[in-house]
């Protein structure tokens, strides 16, 4: 449960004074639903109400406090005129603008012949000075109240910074104190202050250089969001390591056996990754291990070598893809060398059922199957197995932490392997896999030849159709993405089925479509022809699974490439390049190229390195934004910008690592106050994987 002195930030930010229901409205928009997420809305910007000149001195465009004297209201002649103030220092004249006015308010705030101290922004409309509703109007009195710098926040249509700011003001007069969680030692030498203090600084910027993620105040603050985000990954390794891992002494007997198999032999990346990999499993400790590659770097082979080290200390192994396509094509390469190296190989999917179901499931409770491919299926609770020793993890960037529980649970103490072709720059990895020890594939197996890759306005789309006739009458395959448009799923569709019809013109039934609002058999079933040859063109929307291995397709045609990231188009590219045969990637766009898209498709055409690939799209981006921060697990965060709090990351990675050995239960006192800092943050689930242990 939430500790109680945490309740006031976790209110409903309509609990505060002076937020009602349609300012709470704007407030949840811009911000967030809670009195927390206010304050973690910063300053974006500030205003100096410092500079006081005479009005013959204000200069236009300028956010100006101005002494006056009023000298006359003067309401519109015409309805939609605005209502005018006409007021005077001894230098010249300024007219205060209001458009929808309350008289009486305007008369009891700014009568005749009274001086006033009137902030705002300085315009000249006609040859006459204005201020058009000004922000501040105070006695000479008052002046005092009106701070010199203000904070300007990001804000939402008919929000007010005025009425955020007094919103955030109210939410800030609610910060607890709550006990130091960061390392005093380490505070110290950073030059932090403490939380509280810290997060009203961060509200009260004085000048712009405390809007830099360079401030000591942003970066405390970013470091207590890293802090309670790297613990979480800790706790679940501690999770996962919990129990003795099975010890895996296999005499290598099948893997060689699968080795004199291979129709290749293995790059010296996938060696390096293999001997990686396998150092973990003589160890007590379970393995918690990430492969990244790159499509088509040669992974599945990888995964399989390591199962078979499993099956050879005669425990089974399983492996895990996100699609019943997908597990189809895994178990199809699978399949000859299983029996090459006789391992029992079975393949277990939603859509098997019944009779052929239960069979499987009892082998695999009896131990009789030792090897099982399979998609989530494989966590159902009627799922059991006898020795589960190993499990590999393929495209699963949604594969959470419950999910590594669940399958834990169904092999205590197992080791793990995930696979991963989202080139995710090494900044960032520590953010996703924090929690994981990284191998890397970093060179495509021999032979490959490279992908030719071309960017073609689509003006020329005729030649583009010509060249794609050639290549299908010359028994190659194509693949044909249709653009992102809009948002909307619907007009994508259309534009993908107009480019299935043109081309089925052209090519009759050689060309299938596939698309997302298709039902998942058909679109199978259709990705299967296209795979054995009986389709020769597949248009498709985005849905072309990551991982599916059509190696006789040669061309790879992007339409409106302008409109894909970065990340996207080098993941669509990898499709193609997969045989002997030369390639090409063709990137459609439309005039005109706007810069940023003009850079994609420049690094496209200089490099097919995903890792660098990824590593510009950071740069072209920011990390915020990366990859589609969904698709790629990356978190989003408030208050830390991974482009600037690296070095932050690195230490909150190591402090929680060091915590989570000393503390596996955050009992001590430290520890406790951490559990705080993980509440605050929403880390429940950290805390529930505590409780459980
Ligand atoms: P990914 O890393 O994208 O999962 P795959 O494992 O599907 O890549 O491998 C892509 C293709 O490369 C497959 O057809 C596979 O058989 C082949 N392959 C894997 N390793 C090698 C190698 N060392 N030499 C040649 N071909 C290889
Ligand atoms: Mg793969």
């Amino acid at each position: 449960m939430r500790p109680r002195i945490l309740f006031p930030l976790f209110a409903e930010a309509t609990a505060l004074s002076g937020i009602g229901s349609r300012l709470g409205k704007l407030v949840t928009k811009i911000a967030g639903p809670r009195v927390i997420d206010l304050l973690w809305h910063l300053p974006s910007g500030i205003v100096d109400r410092s500079f006081s000149p005479k009005i013959a001195e204000a200069p236009t465009g300028q956010v100006a406090t101005i002494t006056l004297q009023v000298d006359a209201h003067v309401p519109p002649e015409v309805a939609r005129r605005p209502y005018r103030v006409r007021c005077h220092d001894d230098t010249g004249s300024l007219s205060l603008i209001f458009f929808r006015v309350n008289t009486a308010y305007l008369n009891n705030i700014l009568p005749v012949g009274a001086i006033r101290v009137v902030s705002g922004q300085i315009e000249r409309y006609d040859d006459e000075i204005q201020i058009a509703h000004p922000d501040h109007i105070v006695t000479v009195e008052d002046r005092a109240s009106l701070a010199n710098v203000e904070p300007v926040y990001a804000l939402t249509r008919g929000l007010t910074n005025k009425s955020l700011t007094k919103a955030i003001s109210s939410a800030i007069s609610r910060i607890p104190n709550l006990d130091e969680w960061i390392e005093l030692s380490y505070r110290n030498a950073q030059g932090w202050g403490e939380w509280r203090e810290s997060l009203i600084r961060a509200h009260a910027p004085e000048c712009e250089a405390d809007l830099s993620t360079a401030s000591l105040v942003r970066r405390r603050l970013a470091f207590d969001e890293l802090l309670a985000h790297q613990l979480t990954l800790a706790l679940v390794k501690d999770r996962l390591q919990q129990r003795p891992a099975p010890v895996l002494l296999g005499d290598g007997t099948m893997r060689s056996r699968v080795r004199a198999a291979l129709p290749f032999e293995l790059t010296q990346s996938q060696l390096t990754a293999l001997a990686e990999i396998e150092d973990d499993l003589p160890r007590e400790k379970p393995m918690l291990r990430l492969l990244q590659g790159d499509v088509g770097s040669g992974k599945t082979v990888i995964g399989f070598m390591v199962m078979l080290a499993a099956l050879e200390s005669g425990r089974q192994a399983a492996f895990m893809a996100p699609t019943e396509l997908l597990v189809r094509q895994h178990a199809q390469v699978m399949g000859p060398l299983a029996e090459a190296a006789g391992v029992k190989l079975a393949v277990l999917t939603g859509g098997d059922r019944g009779n052929s179901r239960r069979v499987i499931l009892d082998r695999l409770a009896a131990g009789d199957i030792n090897m099982v491919v399979g998609t989530h299926a494989l966590f159902q609770e009627s799922v059991k197995f006898r020795n589960l020793a190993m499990a590999v993890i393929d495209e699963q960037h949604r594969f959470g932490v419950h999910q590594r529980l669940a399958l834990e649970r169904k092999g205590p103490g197992l080791h793990m392997l995930v696979m991963t072709a989202t080139p995710i720059p090494r900044t960032l990895t520590l953010t996703v896999y924090g929690h994981m020890d990284v191998s890397r594939l970093t060179e495509k197996p021999v032979g490959r030849l490279p992908i030719t890759t071309r960017a073609i306005p689509l003006e020329r789309l005729n030649e583009v159709t010509d060249g794609v006739c050639r290549t299908v009458e010359q028994g190659g395959r194509v693949y044909w993405i249709c653009p992102q448009i809009t948002e909307s799923e619907a007009t994508d569709l259309a534009a993908a089925t107009d480019r299935h019809a043109a081309l089925a013109r052209e090519l009759g039934g050689q060309v299938g479509l596939v698309h997302g609002k298709m039902p998942a058999l058909l679109r199978q079933q259709t990705m299967e022809a296209f795979a054995e040859g009986e389709l020769k063109v597949l248009v498709a929307t985005t849905v072309i699974e990551v991982g599916v291995d059509v190696p006789e397709a040669t061309i790879m045609v992007i339409e409106h490439a302008e409109r894909f990231g970065l990340a996207q188009l080098h993941q669509l590219r990898g499709r193609v390049g997969r045989g002997r045969a030369p390639s090409s990637c063709i990137m459609l766009y439309a005039m005109p190229l706007g810069n940023a898209a003009r850079q994609r498709l420049k690094i496209l055409r200089e490099t097919e390195d995903g890792f660098r690939i990824a590593e510009e799209d950071v740069r072209l981006r920011g990390s915020g934004d990366v990859l589609g921060t969904r698709q790629s697990g990356i978190p989003l965060f408030k208050l830390a910008d991974l482009s600037a709090h690296g070095d932050l990351l690195a230490a909150a990675h190591d402090d929680a690592r060091l915590v989570v050995q000393r503390d596996p239960q955050l009992n001590s006192s430290r520890g406790r106050v951490l559990r705080t800092l993980l509440y605050l943050f929403q880390r429940d689930e950290a805390i529930r994987l505590l409780r459980s242990g």
